[in-house]
């Protein structure tokens, strides 16, 4: 485990965006995931006194990309994304490609294609660490809206994520958990554990912290999307 996980909540109270600032302690590499806002951004770094190397974008909407422009000048990081969507990313410098790996210092991250929510979105995943980044493909209690795919895009896309182990923390890239909870509770096939699973999201924001990380293992039992075993299931969801 060399990877720590900084969450930065941005445009605060409208959109809730969650940008990570992620640092490497073997190499002392830092990166900043889906730079959604410079001024927060720029406040966690100072106080956790590290500088951008890297930054990783899950897809190109402005919500996690508006501030790639602004960290390369601040800092002179280079902006790393998928390379089959390089003419969407903002500022644009190293392509990764889905189904190949990206070295962060002594750990690797695992692009996983899951174009649904836009094509091009891809999941940073850092099996070494147990660590995912979801971007807007899986949220607490919800998914991302179909912008750019079909259900069964997204229904592809959430079996990817369903077979990563069971122990991997993700982190999505907005606080939708309060907002998605009674849509859990109504198709709960356990709803014991998704009361339990709200109970403590609300304990942590009373006291400003994020909802994230939660374990996939969690999150398959109480997340209806990611529970649905098969595509008629999923596909019910939505009507
Ligand atoms: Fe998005
Ligand atoms: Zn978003």
């Amino acid at each position: 485990m060399v990877l720590q996980v900084y969450p930065v909540l941005c445009r605060a109270g409208y959109m809730d965006n969650y940008s990570y600032i992620l640092t490497e302690s073997k190499s002392n590499l830092t990166a900043v995931l889906d730079p959604s806002e410079t001024e927060p951004i720029v406040a966690a770094l100072q106080h956790l006194k590290v500088t951008p190397t890297y930054i990783f974008n899950t897809h190109h909407h402005f919500d996690h990309t508006d501030s790639n422009r602004d960290l390369k000048k601040l800092y002179g990081a280079k902006v790393v994304a998928n390379k089959n969507d390089s003419p969407r990313i903002p500022g644009f410098d190293i392509g990764v490609e889905p189904g190949k790996t990206f070295d962060f210092g002594q750990t690797k991250a695992h692009i996983i294609d899951v174009s649904a929510h836009t094509q091009g979105h891809i999941l940073w995943y850092f099996p070494q660490d147990k660590i995912v980044f979801t971007g807007d493909t899986l949220f607490n209690l919800c998914i991302g809206g179909l912008f750019e795919g079909t259900t069964t895009e997204m229904f592809a896309a959430l079996q990817k994520i369903r077979q990563l182990p069971e122990d991997v923390l993700f982190y999505p890239g907005h606080e939708y958990t309060l907002p998605s909870a009674n849509f859990a509770l109504n198709n709960a096939s356990d709803s014991k554990e998704v009361m339990a699973y709200i109970q403590r999201a609300k304990e942590r924001l009373q006291q400003h912290l994020p909802v994230a990380p939660i374990a996939l293992g969690i999150e398959k039992k109480c997340n209806p999307y990611l529970r649905a075993d098969t595509l008629e299931n999923f596909t019910k969801l939505f009507r």
